[in-house]
């Protein structure tokens, strides 16, 4: 099964630079099982700890301290880059 589409109300922007962040800062996002709705992606701050990023309904969560908060983190950008929802697409409708 693929992953087509997630809701957000992150601007696709602040993804980007979300998951640029996280990939210069080394962290992995780990597929589990094969399945694009199981995560695990690797903590910066914290070697040997890895946080869980589950898409679940189009909504996606994370297990880190900052989703306590914040709409969007690191571990889920790299997984919506992991994902190819991060690829620049084409306009809808350029009018
Ligand atoms: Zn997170």
């Amino acid at each position: 099964m693929t992953v087509t589409r997630v809701m957000t109300v992150t601007p696709l922007a602040t993804w980007r630079r979300m998951a640029g962040k996280a990939e210069k800062e080394g962290l992995r996002a780990y597929r589990l099982n094969g399945d694009p709705r199981f995560w695990a992606v690797s903590s910066a701050t914290n070697p040997g700890v890895a946080y869980e990023v589950t898409v679940l309904d189009g909504e996606l969560l994370c297990s880190c301290r900052a989703s306590e908060f914040l709409p969007y983190c690191k571990h889920r950008a790299l997984v919506l880059d992991a994902l190819g929802a991060l690829d620049p697409v084409e306009a809808p409708l350029a009018a």
